[in-house]
């Protein structure tokens, strides 16, 4: 079976390195000229709105999936129109607009922070009324690794921020002094069964995921999965989903969806007894989702910018590296290390001997 991914970067390319195994072949279509997955499968080079490769890509492939959010509308149309779509184009457009996927999350009882959309300068100072401060202000559309967002402290933010935002539709939305950060990677398959991978504590610096912990019988896993499940059935949902939330009062308050495999879920390559790209492809290939428990302890680290060298990074027990082959530029994921363990004392000791190597 071929499947079709739009998209080839390190998210395709794990799912192409899953699916070897299970007799998978892969074609992507990717603007990209060093797209980093296109060594593992054909390449089709072209804008993804050009509609002669568009056709090309979905006579190649036996079904589609994409592995970034912000696949234009039509685009999903036109391949969901020729060959099965997975994740179901109103998945991406439900994710696309975070004005939308807060009203959808309103809609399905799932607790958001306060928000409101920003269409003027005015409104801008209604808002910051209405939301409170401390706030943040971003674009509605297009916004990843906090890009595209402008905290907010007091009034006298409001211009600076405007400044550098408008021309775009804004939304503000309260800042939540959270306690943690959670996410809950879950799979559904084209039967509608669904398997929750335990939910992941992440840590962010300027924005970027730097870590990720599975939670070993946390008190939301329950919460978590029920909001997931909510979503995921709403949409009609096929492959895995990542849904992040802030955790303020020891209650859950909804951030954003990923239609799609997710960072904070890489460490269930080695972590899991079935990893979210090989149930991913499982979802949509129509065949039975693996097991998503966990095989011991672990922690996954982003390595952003120069990695440290692979002679220390090797010499670490239990540590699994992933370069995704990408030139390293300040505040670019070029790879991650996921450090597994059989015991939380180990996984303690044994973090003492990488983190000292990881910005
Ligand atoms: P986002 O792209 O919306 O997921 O934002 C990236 C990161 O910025 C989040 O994971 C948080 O660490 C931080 N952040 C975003 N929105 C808020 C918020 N409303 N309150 C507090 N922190 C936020």
């Amino acid at each position: 079976m071929k499947i079709g991914i739009l998209g080839a970067g390190q998210l395709g390319r794990m799912l192409a390195l899953a699916g070897y195994p299970l007799d998978l072949d892969f074609v992507f279509l990717d603007p990209a000229v060093e797209a980093c997955a296109a060594p593992l499968g054909e390449h089709l080079h072209a804008e993804y709105t050009d509609d002669t490769t568009l056709a090309k890509f979905c006579a190649a492939c036996d079904l589609a999936t994409y592995e970034f959010e912000n696949v234009p509308a039509a685009v999903a149309e036109f391949v969901a129109a020729r060959v099965p779509l997975y994740p179901p184009p109103q998945a991406l457009s439900a994710g696309q607009d975070r004005l939308g996927e807060k009203r959808l999350f309103d809609r399905l009882n799932i607790p958001v922070p306060r928000y409101m959309p920003v269409a003027a300068r005015e409104a801008l100072d209604v808002a910051a009324k209405n939301v409170g401060l401390p706030a943040v202000l971003k674009t509605r559309r297009m916004g990843y690794d906090g890009k595209g967002q402008a905290v907010l402290r007091q009034d006298g933010d409001l211009d600076a921020a405007w400044q550098r935002l408008a021309g775009q539709p804004l939304i503000l939305e309260a800042f939540v002094a959270f306690e943690r950060e959670l996410s809950c990677i879950a799979v559904r398959g084209r039967d509608g069964d669904m398997a929750f991978y335990p939910v992941v504590e992440n840590v962010h610096r300027d924005g970027i995921l730097r870590t990720s912990v599975p939670q070993h019988d946390d008190p939301l896993q329950a919460l978590a999965q029920d909001y997931t499940r909510r979503v995921a059935e709403h949409l009609d949902y096929v492959g895995v989903i990542a849904f992040e939330f802030f955790v303020a009062d020891g209650q859950l308050y909804a951030n954003e969806i990923a239609p799609r495999v997710h960072n904070s879920g890489h460490w269930t390559i080695e972590g899991a007894e079935v990893s979210q790209f090989e149930n991913h492809l499982r979802a949509i290939a129509g065949l039975p989702l693996g097991s998503t428990a966990l095989r011991g302890h672990c922690v996954m680290f982003n390595l952003i910018g120069q990695p440290p060298d692979d002679n220390d990074m090797a010499r670490v027990p239990g540590l699994h590296i992933h370069h995704y082959g990408k030139t390293p530029k300040p505040q670019r994921k070029v790879g991650h290390a996921t450090l597994t363990a059989e015991s939380a004392v180990q996984l303690v000791r044994r973090r003492a001997l990488i983190e000292p190597l990881i910005r």
